[in-house]
Protein backbone atom coordinates (compact mmCIF):
# COMPACT_ATOMS: atom_id res chain seq x y z
CA UNK A 1 0.00 0.00 0.00
CA UNK A 2 1.53 3.29 -0.59
CA UNK A 3 -0.64 6.15 1.36
CA UNK A 4 -0.92 9.91 1.72
CA UNK A 5 -0.91 11.24 5.35
CA UNK A 6 -2.51 14.48 5.10
CA UNK A 7 -1.83 16.75 8.18
CA UNK A 8 -4.64 18.84 8.89
CA UNK A 9 -5.76 19.66 12.22
CA UNK A 10 -2.92 16.90 13.68
CA UNK A 11 -0.29 18.99 13.51
CA UNK A 12 2.03 16.59 15.85
CA UNK A 13 3.99 13.17 15.29
CA UNK A 14 3.06 12.20 18.87
CA UNK A 15 0.00 9.75 19.56
CA UNK A 16 -1.04 10.83 15.94
CA UNK A 17 -3.36 7.93 14.62
CA UNK A 18 -1.62 8.93 10.52
CA UNK A 19 1.47 7.50 11.62
CA UNK A 20 0.27 3.77 13.00
CA UNK A 21 0.21 2.40 9.26
CA UNK A 22 3.10 0.78 7.86
CA UNK A 23 4.26 0.62 4.48
CA UNK A 24 5.69 3.74 2.09
CA UNK A 25 3.78 7.06 3.01
CA UNK A 26 4.00 10.24 1.56
CA UNK A 27 2.73 12.85 4.77
CA UNK A 28 1.78 16.39 3.60
CA UNK A 29 0.19 19.53 4.52
CA UNK A 30 -1.08 22.42 2.27
CA UNK A 31 -1.64 26.02 3.23
CA UNK A 32 -5.33 25.67 0.97
CA UNK A 33 -5.45 29.04 -0.56
CA UNK A 34 -9.31 28.84 -0.95
CA UNK A 35 -8.73 29.60 2.84
CA UNK A 36 -5.64 32.20 2.80
CA UNK A 37 -7.26 34.21 -0.17
CA UNK A 38 -9.95 35.60 2.63
CA UNK A 39 -7.25 36.41 5.48
CA UNK A 40 -5.72 39.13 6.40
CA UNK A 41 -1.77 39.30 5.65
CA UNK A 42 -0.66 39.91 9.30
CA UNK A 43 -3.18 37.43 10.70
CA UNK A 44 -1.84 35.57 13.58
CA UNK A 45 -3.42 31.91 12.89
CA UNK A 46 -0.76 31.72 10.17
CA UNK A 47 2.03 32.34 12.29
CA UNK A 48 0.85 29.67 14.58
CA UNK A 49 0.09 27.38 11.98
CA UNK A 50 3.44 28.08 10.21
CA UNK A 51 5.68 27.50 12.97
CA UNK A 52 3.40 23.91 13.82
CA UNK A 53 4.15 22.93 10.52
CA UNK A 54 8.00 23.06 10.27
CA UNK A 55 8.00 21.54 13.65
CA UNK A 56 6.12 18.52 12.30
CA UNK A 57 8.21 18.87 9.32
CA UNK A 58 11.72 18.26 11.84
CA UNK A 59 9.75 15.88 14.30
CA UNK A 60 8.80 13.40 11.18
CA UNK A 61 12.33 13.74 9.96
CA UNK A 62 13.65 12.72 13.33
CA UNK A 63 11.39 9.42 13.04
CA UNK A 64 12.79 8.90 9.65
CA UNK A 65 10.21 10.44 7.54
CA UNK A 66 9.44 14.29 6.06
CA UNK A 67 6.80 16.64 5.23
CA UNK A 68 5.77 17.48 1.75
CA UNK A 69 4.47 21.06 2.48
CA UNK A 70 2.05 22.62 -0.90
CA UNK A 71 0.42 26.13 -1.40
CA UNK A 72 -2.19 26.18 -3.13
CA UNK A 73 -5.75 24.29 -4.05
CA UNK A 74 -6.11 20.58 -2.22
CA UNK A 75 -8.56 18.98 -5.28
CA UNK A 76 -5.90 20.04 -7.57
CA UNK A 77 -2.77 19.07 -5.70
CA UNK A 78 -4.26 15.11 -4.32
CA UNK A 79 -5.02 15.01 -8.02
CA UNK A 80 -1.59 15.66 -8.93
CA UNK A 81 -0.46 13.41 -6.27
CA UNK A 82 -3.12 10.33 -7.21
CA UNK A 83 -1.48 10.52 -10.22
CA UNK A 84 1.61 8.70 -8.73
CA UNK A 85 -0.26 5.11 -7.92
CA UNK A 86 -1.04 6.09 -4.19
CA UNK A 87 -3.96 3.75 -3.02
CA UNK A 88 -5.23 6.43 -0.31
CA UNK A 89 -5.51 9.59 1.27
CA UNK A 90 -5.33 9.35 5.10
CA UNK A 91 -7.05 12.25 7.11
CA UNK A 92 -8.43 12.69 10.24
CA UNK A 93 -12.11 14.32 10.12
CA UNK A 94 -12.73 17.69 9.96
CA UNK A 95 -16.80 18.52 9.78
CA UNK A 96 -17.42 22.23 8.67
CA UNK A 97 -19.20 22.15 5.19
CA UNK A 98 -16.29 23.49 2.91
CA UNK A 99 -14.22 20.17 4.81
CA UNK A 100 -16.89 17.95 3.80
CA UNK A 101 -17.22 19.29 0.29
CA UNK A 102 -13.69 19.12 0.13
CA UNK A 103 -13.07 15.68 1.19
CA UNK A 104 -15.69 14.06 -0.83
CA UNK A 105 -14.31 15.55 -3.59
CA UNK A 106 -10.80 14.14 -2.64
CA UNK A 107 -13.26 10.94 -2.35
CA UNK A 108 -13.91 10.76 -5.91
CA UNK A 109 -10.80 10.30 -7.65
CA UNK A 110 -9.25 8.37 -4.70
CA UNK A 111 -10.05 6.01 -1.80
CA UNK A 112 -10.10 8.13 1.37
CA UNK A 113 -9.55 7.11 4.67
CA UNK A 114 -11.00 8.75 7.67
CA UNK A 115 -9.88 8.87 10.55
CA UNK A 116 -11.06 9.88 14.02
CA UNK A 117 -8.34 11.91 15.83
CA UNK A 118 -9.53 15.29 16.11
CA UNK A 119 -12.17 13.98 18.85
CA UNK A 120 -13.03 11.92 21.67
CA UNK A 121 -15.67 9.94 20.15
CA UNK A 122 -16.49 9.32 16.79
CA UNK A 123 -19.88 11.18 15.38
CA UNK A 124 -21.70 7.77 15.36
CA UNK A 125 -19.98 6.29 18.83
CA UNK A 126 -22.86 8.47 21.34
CA UNK A 127 -25.93 7.87 20.58
CA UNK A 128 -29.67 7.60 22.13
CA UNK A 129 -31.01 4.38 22.28
CA UNK A 130 -33.23 4.88 19.16
CA UNK A 131 -29.75 5.28 17.56
CA UNK A 132 -30.40 9.41 16.51
CA UNK A 133 -28.32 12.21 18.40
CA UNK A 134 -28.34 14.12 21.37
CA UNK A 135 -29.73 17.50 21.90
CA UNK A 136 -29.16 18.20 25.02
CA UNK A 137 -25.48 18.18 26.41
CA UNK A 138 -25.97 16.27 30.12
CA UNK A 139 -27.50 13.25 28.24
CA UNK A 140 -25.06 13.53 26.03
CA UNK A 141 -22.27 13.80 28.43
CA UNK A 142 -23.55 10.96 31.12
CA UNK A 143 -23.09 8.42 27.66
CA UNK A 144 -19.94 9.30 26.29
CA UNK A 145 -18.49 8.75 30.02
CA UNK A 146 -19.90 5.78 30.04
CA UNK A 147 -18.13 5.18 26.43
CA UNK A 148 -15.00 6.20 27.50
CA UNK A 149 -14.81 3.62 30.56
CA UNK A 150 -15.16 1.16 28.10
CA UNK A 151 -13.19 2.39 25.63
CA UNK A 152 -9.41 1.82 25.59
CA UNK A 153 -8.55 5.82 24.94
CA UNK A 154 -5.83 5.82 26.72
CA UNK A 155 -3.84 3.19 24.51
CA UNK A 156 -0.61 5.52 23.02
CA UNK A 157 -0.61 5.28 19.11
CA UNK A 158 3.15 4.78 18.30
CA UNK A 159 4.90 5.50 14.93
CA UNK A 160 5.99 2.27 13.66
CA UNK A 161 9.26 1.19 12.36
CA UNK A 162 7.76 0.38 9.17
CA UNK A 163 7.02 3.83 7.97
CA UNK A 164 8.86 5.14 5.37
CA UNK A 165 8.49 8.02 2.88
CA UNK A 166 8.27 7.33 -0.69
CA UNK A 167 10.83 10.11 -2.98
CA UNK A 168 9.82 10.85 -6.11
CA UNK A 169 11.28 13.53 -7.53
CA UNK A 170 8.52 14.68 -9.93
CA UNK A 171 6.24 15.40 -6.91
CA UNK A 172 7.19 18.79 -6.01
CA UNK A 173 6.25 21.73 -8.11
CA UNK A 174 3.50 22.11 -11.09
CA UNK A 175 1.41 24.69 -12.31
CA UNK A 176 -0.45 26.69 -10.06
CA UNK A 177 0.82 25.39 -6.89
CA UNK A 178 4.40 25.73 -5.20
CA UNK A 179 5.99 22.70 -3.54
CA UNK A 180 7.52 24.38 -0.55
CA UNK A 181 10.82 23.56 0.26
CA UNK A 182 12.93 23.67 3.93
CA UNK A 183 14.27 26.93 3.93
CA UNK A 184 10.11 27.54 4.46
CA UNK A 185 9.16 31.57 5.19
CA UNK A 186 6.36 33.19 5.86
CA UNK A 187 6.79 35.98 2.95
CA UNK A 188 6.56 32.53 0.77
CA UNK A 189 2.69 32.41 1.72
CA UNK A 190 2.10 36.22 1.16
CA UNK A 191 1.36 36.89 5.04
CA UNK A 192 3.36 38.83 7.91
CA UNK A 193 4.88 36.74 10.76
CA UNK A 194 3.38 38.13 13.86
CA UNK A 195 4.57 38.18 17.49
CA UNK A 196 2.76 35.49 19.38
CA UNK A 197 2.92 34.55 23.51
CA UNK A 198 6.33 32.02 23.45
CA UNK A 199 4.34 29.92 26.55
CA UNK A 200 5.43 26.24 25.57
CA UNK A 201 3.16 23.40 25.73
CA UNK A 202 5.04 21.59 28.38
CA UNK A 203 4.75 24.74 30.50
CA UNK A 204 0.83 24.95 29.96
CA UNK A 205 0.46 21.24 31.18
CA UNK A 206 2.93 22.04 33.64
CA UNK A 207 0.85 24.50 35.08
CA UNK A 208 -2.79 22.67 34.28
CA UNK A 209 -1.54 20.06 36.43
CA UNK A 210 -1.36 22.86 39.62
CA UNK A 211 -4.76 24.39 38.51
CA UNK A 212 -6.96 21.56 37.75
CA UNK A 213 -7.68 21.05 41.67
CA UNK A 214 -9.53 24.98 41.48
CA UNK A 215 -10.67 25.13 37.76
CA UNK A 216 -14.25 24.23 38.96
CA UNK A 217 -14.11 27.09 41.32
CA UNK A 218 -12.10 29.62 39.53
CA UNK A 219 -12.67 29.49 35.64
CA UNK A 220 -15.32 31.59 34.94
CA UNK A 221 -13.30 35.10 37.20
CA UNK A 222 -12.00 36.70 34.22
CA UNK A 223 -8.61 38.56 35.56
CA UNK A 224 -7.59 34.75 36.83
CA UNK A 225 -5.79 32.90 35.10
CA UNK A 226 -7.15 29.49 36.21
CA UNK A 227 -7.78 27.88 33.00
CA UNK A 228 -5.95 25.39 30.41
CA UNK A 229 -5.47 28.17 27.87
CA UNK A 230 -5.06 24.77 25.22
CA UNK A 231 -7.71 25.47 23.17
CA UNK A 232 -5.58 26.46 20.01
CA UNK A 233 -3.58 23.69 20.76
CA UNK A 234 -6.71 21.20 20.52
CA UNK A 235 -7.59 23.59 17.25
CA UNK A 236 -4.54 22.88 15.15
CA UNK A 237 -3.48 19.35 16.71
CA UNK A 238 -0.25 20.16 17.96
CA UNK A 239 -1.82 18.50 21.58
CA UNK A 240 -3.38 15.62 20.88
CA UNK A 241 -6.73 14.80 22.39
CA UNK A 242 -6.22 11.41 23.98
CA UNK A 243 -2.33 12.73 25.49
CA UNK A 244 -4.84 15.87 26.92
CA UNK A 245 -7.15 12.81 28.91
CA UNK A 246 -4.13 10.66 29.81
CA UNK A 247 -2.28 14.08 31.35
CA UNK A 248 -5.40 14.95 33.14
CA UNK A 249 -6.75 11.36 34.52
CA UNK A 250 -6.65 10.88 37.99
CA UNK A 251 -5.74 14.43 38.95
CA UNK A 252 -7.88 16.56 41.77
CA UNK A 253 -10.26 18.26 39.44
CA UNK A 254 -9.87 16.39 36.51
CA UNK A 255 -13.63 15.78 36.13
CA UNK A 256 -15.02 19.14 35.38
CA UNK A 257 -12.13 19.67 32.89
CA UNK A 258 -12.92 16.56 31.38
CA UNK A 259 -16.31 17.94 30.87
CA UNK A 260 -15.70 20.69 29.01
CA UNK A 261 -13.40 18.76 26.52
CA UNK A 262 -17.01 16.76 26.26
CA UNK A 263 -18.12 19.85 25.64
CA UNK A 264 -15.88 20.44 22.37
CA UNK A 265 -16.74 17.04 21.37
CA UNK A 266 -20.67 17.42 21.65
CA UNK A 267 -20.38 20.82 19.15
CA UNK A 268 -18.20 18.84 16.82
CA UNK A 269 -20.48 16.05 16.93
CA UNK A 270 -23.92 18.48 16.25
CA UNK A 271 -22.28 20.20 13.96
CA UNK A 272 -21.81 16.44 12.19
CA UNK A 273 -25.25 15.58 12.29
CA UNK A 274 -27.09 18.54 11.73
CA UNK A 275 -24.76 20.75 8.92
CA UNK A 276 -27.27 23.26 8.46
CA UNK A 277 -27.03 24.87 11.58
CA UNK A 278 -23.51 26.18 10.50
CA UNK A 279 -25.59 28.98 8.81
CA UNK A 280 -28.82 28.73 9.97
CA UNK A 281 -31.07 28.85 13.49
CA UNK A 282 -31.67 25.33 14.47
CA UNK A 283 -34.89 26.60 16.22
CA UNK A 284 -37.28 30.20 15.91
CA UNK A 285 -37.41 31.92 12.23
CA UNK A 286 -36.79 35.28 13.89
CA UNK A 287 -32.77 36.18 13.65
CA UNK A 288 -32.06 39.22 14.74
CA UNK A 289 -32.17 42.81 13.04
CA UNK A 290 -29.28 43.93 10.67
CA UNK A 291 -28.18 47.19 11.98
CA UNK A 292 -24.36 47.70 10.27
CA UNK A 293 -23.92 51.47 13.15
CA UNK A 294 -24.47 48.68 16.22
CA UNK A 295 -22.28 46.22 14.41
CA UNK A 296 -19.63 48.79 14.24
CA UNK A 297 -20.14 50.25 17.71
CA UNK A 298 -19.64 46.75 18.94
CA UNK A 299 -16.68 45.57 16.67
CA UNK A 300 -14.74 49.21 17.80
CA UNK A 301 -15.06 48.65 21.59
CA UNK A 302 -17.58 51.79 21.39
CA UNK A 303 -20.73 50.32 23.35
CA UNK A 304 -20.10 51.75 26.17
CA UNK A 305 -20.64 48.88 28.08
CA UNK A 306 -17.71 48.01 29.84
CA UNK A 307 -17.29 44.58 30.32
CA UNK A 308 -18.07 44.49 26.49
CA UNK A 309 -15.67 46.68 25.40
CA UNK A 310 -13.02 44.83 27.04
CA UNK A 311 -13.87 41.67 26.06
CA UNK A 312 -13.66 43.08 22.43
CA UNK A 313 -10.51 44.68 22.74
CA UNK A 314 -9.17 41.83 24.55
CA UNK A 315 -10.29 40.10 21.10
CA UNK A 316 -8.88 42.56 18.59
CA UNK A 317 -5.58 43.00 20.44
CA UNK A 318 -4.93 39.41 21.43
CA UNK A 319 -6.73 37.10 19.34
CA UNK A 320 -8.25 35.90 22.81
CA UNK A 321 -10.78 35.98 25.00
CA UNK A 322 -12.13 34.26 28.08
CA UNK A 323 -15.15 31.79 28.43
CA UNK A 324 -17.02 33.94 30.34
CA UNK A 325 -16.72 37.14 28.24
CA UNK A 326 -17.59 35.58 25.33
CA UNK A 327 -20.84 34.50 26.72
CA UNK A 328 -21.44 37.68 28.10
CA UNK A 329 -20.21 39.31 24.81
CA UNK A 330 -22.45 37.51 22.33
CA UNK A 331 -25.61 37.54 25.09
CA UNK A 332 -24.92 41.07 24.30
CA UNK A 333 -24.87 41.09 20.81
CA UNK A 334 -27.68 38.63 19.74
CA UNK A 335 -30.15 40.18 22.88
CA UNK A 336 -29.27 44.01 23.89
CA UNK A 337 -28.24 45.04 20.44
CA UNK A 338 -30.28 42.37 18.78
CA UNK A 339 -27.77 41.40 16.05
CA UNK A 340 -27.99 38.37 13.91
CA UNK A 341 -25.82 36.01 15.34
CA UNK A 342 -24.06 34.76 12.41
CA UNK A 343 -22.44 38.67 12.14
CA UNK A 344 -21.03 37.88 15.30
CA UNK A 345 -19.70 34.35 14.80
CA UNK A 346 -18.02 36.14 11.85
CA UNK A 347 -16.30 38.48 13.83
CA UNK A 348 -15.23 36.50 16.21
CA UNK A 349 -13.81 34.17 12.93
CA UNK A 350 -12.13 36.85 11.98
CA UNK A 351 -9.35 37.07 15.25
CA UNK A 352 -10.10 34.38 17.33
CA UNK A 353 -6.43 32.31 17.53
CA UNK A 354 -8.38 28.98 18.53
CA UNK A 355 -11.23 29.77 15.79
CA UNK A 356 -13.02 26.61 15.44
CA UNK A 357 -16.33 26.52 13.41
CA UNK A 358 -17.98 23.97 16.10
CA UNK A 359 -17.69 25.08 18.92
CA UNK A 360 -18.01 28.82 17.65
CA UNK A 361 -20.81 28.46 15.63
CA UNK A 362 -22.86 26.55 18.62
CA UNK A 363 -21.68 28.59 21.25
CA UNK A 364 -23.47 31.51 18.98
CA UNK A 365 -26.39 29.48 18.39
CA UNK A 366 -26.64 29.10 22.27
CA UNK A 367 -26.36 32.81 23.01
CA UNK A 368 -28.99 33.44 20.79
CA UNK A 369 -31.42 31.17 22.14
CA UNK A 370 -31.81 29.81 18.76
CA UNK A 371 -29.24 26.29 18.75
CA UNK A 372 -30.34 22.92 19.55
CA UNK A 373 -30.08 23.09 23.31
CA UNK A 374 -33.24 23.76 25.26
CA UNK A 375 -31.85 27.17 25.92
CA UNK A 376 -34.53 29.69 26.47
CA UNK A 377 -34.72 32.68 24.56
CA UNK A 378 -35.39 34.88 28.00
CA UNK A 379 -32.30 34.09 29.52
CA UNK A 380 -30.09 37.08 28.99
CA UNK A 381 -27.22 38.37 30.86
CA UNK A 382 -26.56 41.26 32.31
CA UNK A 383 -23.61 42.60 31.65
CA UNK A 384 -23.61 44.79 34.54
CA UNK A 385 -24.04 41.86 37.01
CA UNK A 386 -21.96 40.16 34.92
CA UNK A 387 -19.12 42.04 35.40
CA UNK A 388 -19.86 42.24 39.14
CA UNK A 389 -19.61 39.00 39.45
CA UNK A 390 -16.62 37.88 37.93
CA UNK A 391 -14.44 41.07 37.76
CA UNK A 392 -15.26 42.51 40.91
CA UNK A 393 -12.30 44.39 41.39
CA UNK A 394 -12.33 45.62 37.07
CA UNK A 395 -8.77 44.33 37.37
CA UNK A 396 -9.96 42.58 33.05
CA UNK A 397 -12.08 45.87 32.34
CA UNK A 398 -9.41 48.34 33.35
CA UNK A 399 -6.74 45.75 31.87
CA UNK A 400 -8.23 46.58 28.05
CA UNK A 401 -10.00 49.91 29.24
CA UNK A 402 -7.37 52.38 30.04
CA UNK A 403 -9.64 54.81 29.66
CA UNK A 404 -11.72 53.78 32.74
CA UNK A 405 -8.16 53.51 35.20
CA UNK A 406 -9.08 56.38 37.02
CA UNK A 407 -12.92 55.46 37.13
CA UNK A 408 -14.36 54.44 40.73
CA UNK A 409 -14.92 50.52 40.34
CA UNK A 410 -18.47 50.84 41.52
CA UNK A 411 -19.36 53.13 38.82
CA UNK A 412 -17.97 50.68 36.29
CA UNK A 413 -20.55 48.28 37.64
CA UNK A 414 -23.51 51.25 37.61
CA UNK A 415 -25.04 51.79 34.79
CA UNK A 416 -26.76 54.74 35.83
CA UNK A 417 -23.96 56.14 36.36
CA UNK A 418 -22.11 55.63 33.11
CA UNK A 419 -25.23 56.65 31.39
CA UNK A 420 -25.17 59.97 33.48
CA UNK A 421 -21.45 61.08 33.08
CA UNK A 422 -18.97 61.96 30.88
CA UNK A 423 -15.65 59.89 30.50
CA UNK A 424 -12.68 60.97 28.66
CA UNK A 425 -12.49 59.02 25.39
CA UNK A 426 -14.87 56.47 26.38
CA UNK A 427 -18.98 57.00 25.70
CA UNK A 428 -22.13 56.70 27.33
CA UNK A 429 -24.15 53.04 27.28
CA UNK A 430 -25.61 52.91 23.89
CA UNK A 431 -28.10 50.73 25.17
CA UNK A 432 -30.51 50.99 28.77
CA UNK A 433 -30.05 46.90 29.47
CA UNK A 434 -33.81 46.34 30.58
CA UNK A 435 -34.96 48.19 27.97
CA UNK A 436 -33.07 46.28 25.16
CA UNK A 437 -33.33 43.00 26.81
CA UNK A 438 -36.99 43.48 26.55
CA UNK A 439 -37.39 44.22 23.09
CA UNK A 440 -35.22 40.98 22.39
CA UNK A 441 -37.90 38.60 24.48
CA UNK A 442 -40.41 40.63 23.23
CA UNK A 443 -39.34 40.07 19.52
CA UNK A 444 -38.49 36.38 20.48
CA UNK A 445 -41.77 34.98 21.57
CA UNK A 446 -43.87 36.81 18.74
CA UNK A 447 -41.85 34.42 16.18
CA UNK A 448 -42.74 30.77 15.64
CA UNK A 449 -40.18 27.84 16.31
C1 LIG B 1 -19.56 32.77 21.78
C2 LIG B 1 -18.48 31.73 22.02
C3 LIG B 1 -17.62 31.39 20.99
C4 LIG B 1 -16.64 30.39 21.19
N1 LIG B 1 -15.80 30.09 20.15
C5 LIG B 1 -14.87 29.11 20.31
C6 LIG B 1 -13.98 28.76 19.25
O1 LIG B 1 -14.06 29.30 18.13
N2 LIG B 1 -13.03 27.81 19.48
C7 LIG B 1 -12.93 27.18 20.70
O2 LIG B 1 -12.04 26.33 20.86
N3 LIG B 1 -13.77 27.48 21.70
C8 LIG B 1 -14.72 28.42 21.56
N4 LIG B 1 -15.55 28.74 22.60
C9 LIG B 1 -15.47 27.93 23.85
C10 LIG B 1 -14.51 28.47 24.93
O3 LIG B 1 -14.70 29.83 25.13
C11 LIG B 1 -13.03 28.21 24.64
O4 LIG B 1 -12.84 26.87 24.25
C12 LIG B 1 -12.19 28.49 25.89
O5 LIG B 1 -12.34 29.83 26.29
C13 LIG B 1 -10.72 28.23 25.58
O6 LIG B 1 -9.93 28.51 26.70
P1 LIG B 1 -9.15 27.36 27.48
O7 LIG B 1 -8.42 26.51 26.52
O8 LIG B 1 -8.36 28.01 28.56
O9 LIG B 1 -10.38 26.54 28.07
P2 LIG B 1 -10.47 25.52 29.29
O10 LIG B 1 -11.50 26.04 30.21
O11 LIG B 1 -9.15 25.20 29.84
O12 LIG B 1 -11.12 24.22 28.61
C14 LIG B 1 -10.33 23.15 28.06
C15 LIG B 1 -10.76 22.91 26.64
O13 LIG B 1 -12.11 22.48 26.61
C16 LIG B 1 -12.76 23.01 25.46
N5 LIG B 1 -13.84 23.91 25.92
C17 LIG B 1 -13.91 24.61 27.06
N6 LIG B 1 -15.06 25.28 27.15
C18 LIG B 1 -15.74 25.01 26.02
C19 LIG B 1 -17.01 25.40 25.52
N7 LIG B 1 -17.82 26.20 26.20
N8 LIG B 1 -17.39 24.95 24.31
C20 LIG B 1 -16.58 24.12 23.59
N9 LIG B 1 -15.37 23.71 24.02
C21 LIG B 1 -14.97 24.14 25.22
C22 LIG B 1 -11.72 23.81 24.68
O14 LIG B 1 -11.16 22.97 23.70
C23 LIG B 1 -10.70 24.14 25.77
O15 LIG B 1 -9.41 24.35 25.28
C24 LIG B 1 -16.54 29.73 22.43
C25 LIG B 1 -17.42 30.08 23.46
C26 LIG B 1 -18.39 31.07 23.26
C27 LIG B 1 -19.31 31.42 24.38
Amino acid sequence: MKRILWFRRDLRVSDNSLLTFGGEVLPIFIFDTNILDSLDINDRRITIIFNAVVKLKSDLQEIGLDLKIYYGKPIEILKHLASFGFDEVVASGDYDAYARQRDLEVSQFIHFRYLSDTYIFKPHEVLKEDKTPYLVFTPFYQKALKVLENREIFKKEIATHTLHTICYDGISGFKNSKCIQLDLEMKTLGFQKTELDQISLKSKLQSLRLKLCIYKLERDFLSLDATSNLSVELRFGTLGIRELLRFVQGLDGSADFIRQLIFRDFYAYLLFHFPRIEHENYKYSFNGIADQQKYELFCSAKTGVPIIDAAVTQLITTGKMHNRARMVAASFFTKDLLLPWQWGEKFFAKHLLDYDKASNVLSWQWSAGTGVDPQPYFRVFNPYLQAKRFDKDTFYIKQYLSQLCDIDLKNIHDEEWLLNNKILEYPRPIIRHHEASKIAIESFKHMEI
